[in-house]
């Protein structure tokens, strides 16, 4: 009997799932869903527009969702077209892969000042992300402070850094591009709570700040330790090879490019100063303890912000049906088996750490997990779903239905050194689909 598998979310998660289920399992059909009519996840809306070399993997993921026992189903949202609870009648097994959506919330006094954005609805306005679309996020400001000092930061602070030549060669959303072109930034601090070894941001993000045309980046010397021994021994390499970028940064002026990027570390935010709009931010000085966490030390520091981006993480989004941890912000899991039937798989399985790849042993590990549990396979998978969501007028995306939205988009940056002008708005890719 063949094996049927719903995975739910086409990011890279879904995808390496899909990928290391149809190798393990001779007789399967998988099906990809995902609210979207576009698949790929994080690769098309998280990754930044000016990293094109990171979305290469997206290849091996097309291969995928092109095999003859893959199905992407587009369009459809898991608690609105059908519920957790039905797909499990219908599939033998169940594959939560929708990742960490949902920022994190900075919980300091004035957060909820206008012109306070969390990462994932930034990230999403420029990467045209449907639901962000009409974001209201002003960015002709002269001063904006952007907190947290991992890779999403750095990526915020760049896209932000970069000039309109850089931008035209990237995939950016037009509305993100117009405003940033249009913009008035002169200083941009990237603010961490611990020191530059304790920070979550790599080599190639911290070296690409040194590359930018209008942009120098800055950092304090006295901010950057002798060496990288604080840290385990397997990371040591790589963070002493980010403190020498730092030092070099430490010779750098502010009067050297129009716009300086500042690096700051050990200040923690304590409060978001303004009216109703954000102004300042108000940071705590602090040292980091021998266990790794940062303690306040009592002395304060203003740093004038009209934009305040928090890029302290992510959290996923609860499914019904699915026991959730409130405190991690994930699946209650082991190894990314929930309980027999029902599993999840990257970013909604361990949090939101790591690259793109490293997804890929946690999809072999749910293909080893339902081997173990579904011994005996034979719901009737797709046919069934499709049949339910006809009757309830759904309207699927199907991956051929994609190829042409893509194939859209490519065509719209034709005249561009860009890749593809994303579509911001799901009835416009609908209607390239009902089009043709
Ligand atoms: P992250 O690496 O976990 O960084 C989060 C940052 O927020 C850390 O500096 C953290 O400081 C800080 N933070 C957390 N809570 C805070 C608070 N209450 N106040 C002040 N600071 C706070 O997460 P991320 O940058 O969102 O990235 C998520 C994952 O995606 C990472 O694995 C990242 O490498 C990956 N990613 C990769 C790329 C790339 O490869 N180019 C691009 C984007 C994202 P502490 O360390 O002190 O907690």
């Amino acid at each position: 009997m063949t094996l049927s598998v719903a995975i739910i979310g086409s990011g890279p998660a879904g995808f390496y799932t899909a990928d290391a289920i149809v190798k393990k399992f001779a007789d399967v059909q998988v099906d990809v869903i995902d609210r979207l009519p576009t698949p790929f996840g994080l690769l098309r809306a998280g990754v930044a527009p000016d990293h094109q070399g990171s979305k290469k993997i997206g290849r091996v993921f097309e291969r995928t969702a092109q095999r003859d026992n893959v199905h992407f189903i587009g369009n459809v949202e898991i608690g609105r077209d059908v519920s957790l609870a039905e797909l499990r009648e219908i599939y033998d097994a169940v594959v939560i892969a929708t990742g960490a959506p949902k920022d994190r919330g900075l919980t300091v006094e004035g957060a909820d000042k206008k012109n306070v954005i969390g990462s994932s609805r930034f990230v999403g306005w420029y990467n045209s992300h449907p639901d962000f679309a009409s974001l209201d996020v002003d960015v002709d400001v002269e001063s904006v402070v952007i907190i947290g000092v991992g890779n999403v930061a750095l990526d915020c602070a760049r896209i932000l850094a970069l000039t309109p030549e850089e931008l035209a060669a990237s995939d950016i959303a037009p509305h993100a591009e117009a405003r940033i072109n249009a913009a008035h930034i002169k200083d941009i601090h990237v603010v961490g709570r611990r020191g530059p070894v304790e920070a979550t941001f790599t080599h190639k993000e911290v070296s690409e700040l040194g590359e930018l045309a209008r942009t120098v980046p800055l950092v304090a010397r006295h901010k950057i330790p002798d060496n990288a021994d604080a840290c385990p021994p397997e990371e040591r390499k790589g963070k002493e090879a980010n403190l020498a970028l730092l030092r070099g940064y430490a010779d750098n002026t502010r009067d050297m490019k129009p716009i300086g990027l500042s690096l700051h570390f050990y200040v923690q935010p304590v409060e978001i100063l303004g009216g109703e709009r954000v102004e300042a931010v108000r940071f705590e000085r602090t040292r980091v303890e021998p266990d790794g966490r940062c303690v306040g030390i009592g002395e304060f520091v203003e740093i004038p912000a009209g934009l305040v981006i928090t890029c302290i993480g992510y959290q996923s989004i609860p499914l019904e049906g699915a026991p959730y941890d409130e405190r991690r912000g994930l699946f209650r899991n082991d190894d990314g088996r929930i309980e027999p039937g029902l599993y999840c798989t990257g970013w909604a399985m361990r949090g939101p750490t790591g690259t793109i790849a490293t997804s890929a042993p946690d999809a072999e590990a749910v293909a080893r997990h339902i081997a173990e549990d579904v011994p005996n396979p034979g719901k009737p998978g797709a046919k069934a779903l499709i049949g339910l969501l006809e009757e309830r007028d759904a309207k699927l995306v199907s991956y051929e239905d994609w190829q042409k939205i893509d194939a859209a988009e490519r065509a719209a940056a034709r005249e561009r050194p860009s890749p593809r002008r994303k579509f911001v708005r799901i009835g416009d890719m609908l209607n390239v689909v009902s089009k043709s």
